[in-house]
């Protein structure tokens, strides 16, 4: 798929659509709004939706055997440009390993085998952005950077 213009927001919007039954399934409520105006990164679309469906199926994983299930969305459209995906999950474990390939903390046969992250790092490097995962106050937060897209390319 090659990189080209991809509207930031259309493509979260397609990755939260991707899971909504599972998260209606699994009541998990998620919050986020599309950005009025366009934002646009360079990136290639199918990959980079497959980034965010990855993320969203983490969150919800890690928020099962809580009360309080909700993921937050947002892009944050600055200096930089990047999306950050929140949830009201235990937080991560072992963040020095979570992209390494295989690494996972979950049971054998229990979603993707460790594998996710690991591919999720390596699509978000092929577009030049960058990917990292950390605690906040009452969860994980992962942040997506990626290139703006410049009209002059
Ligand atoms: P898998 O989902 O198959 O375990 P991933 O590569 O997607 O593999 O994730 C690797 C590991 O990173 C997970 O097993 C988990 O320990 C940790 N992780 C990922 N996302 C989250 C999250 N939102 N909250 C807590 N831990 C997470
Ligand atoms: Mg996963």
């Amino acid at each position: 798929e090659p990189m080209g213009k991809v509207d930031l927001g259309h493509v979260v919007s397609t990755a939260v659509e991707l899971t909504e039954p599972r998260l209606k399934a699994d009541r998990i409520t998620l919050d986020w709004t599309p950005p009025s105006e366009p934002v646009f990164a360079k990136a290639g679309e199918v990959r980079l939706s497959q980034v965010f469906v990855n993320l969203i199926n983490n969150a919800a994983d890690a928020m099962m055997e809580q009360d309080d299930r909700h993921i937050r969305i947002v892009i944050n459209d600055g200096k930089t440009l990047s999306v950050t995906v929140r949830d009201t999950g235990p937080g991560i474990e072992d963040a020095d390993r979570i992209f390494e390939p295989f690494f996972s903390t979950k049971q054998v046969g229990e979603e993707g085998m460790g594998l996710g992250l690991s591919i999720s790092y390596g699509l978000v490097q092929s577009f030049g952005g960058d990917i990292r995962g950390r605690n906040c106050e009452n969860g994980a937060m992962f942040t997506v950077e990626l290139p703006y897209w410049r009209d002059t390319e």
